[in-house]
């Protein structure tokens, strides 16, 4: 029998040659969004590091003296709202300056906020944290917009692309809390402060410079290496009509919705509302007849997904900080080291895996699972760190347990990242509409910013006096992330249909 013949692409023009210059035969342009990136994420977890230590500790110590529910009050709100903001940032990119441009003048503003930190008075702690903020909302989501742009829709090399630029996010967010931490905490650096006749109580504060530093190291990056970007992030066409009366109104919603969430501390129900709702969206586009409306009733199946992984995996900094500092063992092979450590173990395993993912996604290419697939597998892995947590907890009655729980835990709440956090970004850039890239990418990081909030609700009932409760507590969190597994694997056909030919 004669082979069947092979369908030849229909193509009016030859494509121009793919860029493979950039780092691991990927565009010139990665390589400056990587690092850029990197420095901005650098100073953001730099500076969370210290943040809610500075607000509790006394002033006798160089703090501001807060009460822990103070604290965590302002704590929730902020990494809430820099995820938030996103969707301001995003429309802004989109309707008025571009994504190019908004990098540079949010990664400005993040560096006066950190600056701003630098000095010892309240209002400029505030005036920082809402400074980053803002600057972060303008940073975040368009930076990863322009990734995107450096790949044709059909550019096999994309989510490998974003899995490359995560290791950037992640080397940043390694290495920043040594960093930081040395500077605000070590009695080396504080003696080093006495000698140079600078006060040792505002140690802090250098740690905070150091992360604006590192924002101006990225900031200069990006303006020596911006020509790489080639043909991203461009604003819009002089003649395109600039929407004001719409940006005042993404203003006022996005403020609305941080005042609501803060509400949702003292009416619980508020969030009932909030999952209602997104269903009623996710609906209400699916039946619609564009492919437009269907592209973003899949959106929203992802932002649901993503939002309930969010609420598990960024209990790290709370549920599992508590269970690192109260009822686990510190010490590797003799060698015994603070708590706060475990904060950088999601890093490390981020580094270690992305180039397993990468390599993976280059291997597979085209026979890779679909994105929904993928976030299926996310989801499962996130739920079954919750599981490993059941046993773990269970023998904590007889005293703290070994570090390799935790260590398990990371192992797979990264798998489930890395399966889920970069495809999203991956995927996002792939379904929306182009004029609405930006704003998409905003929605996608709303996502993380509810998903914020959801974890500090949920990480309200961690209690570490009592094995069998505490056991509990991990089991019905794996057990409702489990659900929600079996419920986006059944829908991953529909879902699939929804993306009308997007992988
Ligand atoms: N750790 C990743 C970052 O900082 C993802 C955060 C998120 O989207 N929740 O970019």
């Amino acid at each position: 029998m004669p082979p069947a013949p092979v369908p030849v692409p229909i193509e009016t023009e030859p494509e121009s040659p793919l860029d493979t210059r950039g780092i691991g035969g990927h565009p010139r342009g990665l390589t400056t969004l990587f690092f850029t990136e990197m420095w901005e994420r650098f100073s953001y977890y730099g500076m969370r590091a210290l943040l809610m230590l500075f607000m509790v500790k006394t002033a006798a110590d160089g703090g501001l003296g807060f009460d822990t529910k103070t604290a965590a009050g302002i704590y929730g709100t902020y990494t809430m709202s820099v995820y938030l903001l996103s969707i301001l940032g995003g429309f802004i990119a989109d309707n008025f300056i571009g994504s190019r441009r908004a990098v540079l003048i949010g990664g400005i503003i993040i560096a006066t906020g950190h600056f701003s930190m630098a000095f010892n008075s309240l209002t400029n702690f505030y005036a920082g944290l809402i400074l980053i903020a803002l600057g972060t909302g303008l940073l975040k989501p368009n930076i990863s917009t322009m990734v995107g742009g450096l790949y044709s829709p059909t550019d096999e090399r994309r989510d490998a692309g974003f899995s490359i630029f995560y290791m950037g996010i992640n080397l940043g967010a390694f290495l920043s809390p040594l960093v930081t931490g040395y500077l605000a905490q070590s009695d080396g650096w504080k003696s080093r402060l006495v000698a140079w006749g600078f006060d040792p109580l505002h140690s802090w504060h250098w740690g905070f410079a150091a992360a604006g530093v590192g924002m101006t190291l990225g900031l200069v990056m990006y303006e020596l290496q911006r020509e790489r970007l080639a043909t991203v992030g461009h604003a819009p066409a002089p003649g395109q009509s600039r929407p004001w009366g719409k940006l005042g109104l993404v203003a006022i919603a996005s403020l609305a919705l941080i005042a609501a969430m803060k509400a949702s501390d003292a009416h619980p129900a508020l969030v009932y509302l909030l999952f209602a709702i997104q269903i009623a969206a996710i609906l209400f586009f699916a039946f619609r007849a564009d492919q437009d409306s269907k592209r973003i009733a899949a959106i929203l199946v992802f932002f649901f997904a993503a939002e309930i992984f969010w609420a598990i995996f960024e209990q790290t900094g709370s549920t599992i900080s508590l269970f690192a500092d109260r009822l686990t063992r510190n010490e590797i092979l003799g060698w015994s080291f603070p708590s706060s450590y475990w904060q950088s173990v999601n890093s490390i395993w981020v580094i270690l895996l992305a180039p397993v993912f990468a390599w993976l996604w280059i291997k597979f290419a085209a026979k890779q699972p679909s994105s929904p697939m993928k976030f299926t597998l996310g989801l499962l892995f996130v739920a079954l760190s919750f599981v490993l947590m059941v046993p773990a907890a269970k023998l904590t009655a007889a005293g703290r347990v070994g570090p390799l729980w935790l260590i398990g835990l990371f192992f797979l709440q990264t798998v489930g990242e890395m399966l889920l956090s970069p495809v999203g970004l991956s995927t996002m850039t792939k379904l929306a509409p182009a004029r609405l890239v930006g704003l998409v990418m905003g929605i996608w990081f709303l996502a993380a910013a509810l998903g914020n909030k959801l974890a500090g609700v949920l990480a309200g009932d961690f209690k570490s006096e009592n094995a069998g409760e505490l056991a509990t507590f991990f089991w019905h969190q794996a057990l409702g992330v489990g659900f929600a597994t079996l419920i986006l694997f059944a829908l991953v056909p529909w879902v699939k249909k929804l993306m009308c030919g997007v992988r």
